[in-house]
């Protein structure tokens, strides 16, 4: 399982890891931050969580392998 870690520092709320069908995991706050900290990736949405992460300018987006 893959879990999401944003950092919150260098999120500047951009907006490009929910473009398109990232929006199935990423999610973002009123102000326009990523918001799906400590999230789990869904089953099978773990190529688009990856494609969520690299399209972020600010690499804020980490995923971690868990067990
Ligand atoms: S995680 Fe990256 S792409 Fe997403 S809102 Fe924050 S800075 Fe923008």
């Amino acid at each position: 399982m893959l879990k999401i870690q944003v950092k919150a520092d260098l999120c500047c709320g951009v907006g490009l890891c929910v473009k398109g069908d990232c929006a199935k995991v990423y999610q973002r706050d009123d102000l326009g931050y990523n918001s799906s900290d400590g999230q789990t990736v869904p089953e099978g949405l773990e190529e688009i969580a990856r494609k969520g992460a690299a399209a972020c300018p600010e690499t804020a987006i980490e995923l971690i392998e868990t067990n």
